[in-house]
């Protein structure tokens, strides 16, 4: 395995770690190519399944090293310039 692979992978493991501790104050979120969480309340909005369904096709279309490194390149970059969050977004208002 290359380096980056296992960095990637021990991020996400970090980040599970952190949803199951705070899955309370998470509405949702996506971990491909492992799970959707999305909270109980939430189950039934469209908008949060299209929005994580996105996520999931994201990856799917970019692969796992290209997703996770655009994921981690824009969690450390700042919200608003986050590709991957804004595509997910318009995808929810144009429904
Ligand atoms: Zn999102």
């Amino acid at each position: 395995m290359k380096w980056v692979t296992i960095l990637l992978i021990s991020l996400i493991i970090i980040i599970v770690i952190y949803t199951i501790l705070n899955l309370d104050k998470k509405d949702a979120i996506s971990v491909p190519p492992f799970f959707i969480y999305i909270r109980k309340d939430l189950r039934d909005n469209e908008d949060v399944i299209k929005h994580e369904e996105c996520h999931w096709q994201q990856y799917e279309r970019m692969g796992f090293l290209k997703f996770w490194s655009a994921y981690f390149k824009e969690q450390f970059g700042g919200y608003e310039d986050n590709e991957l969050e804004n595509e997910c977004y318009n995808n929810q208002l144009n429904k």
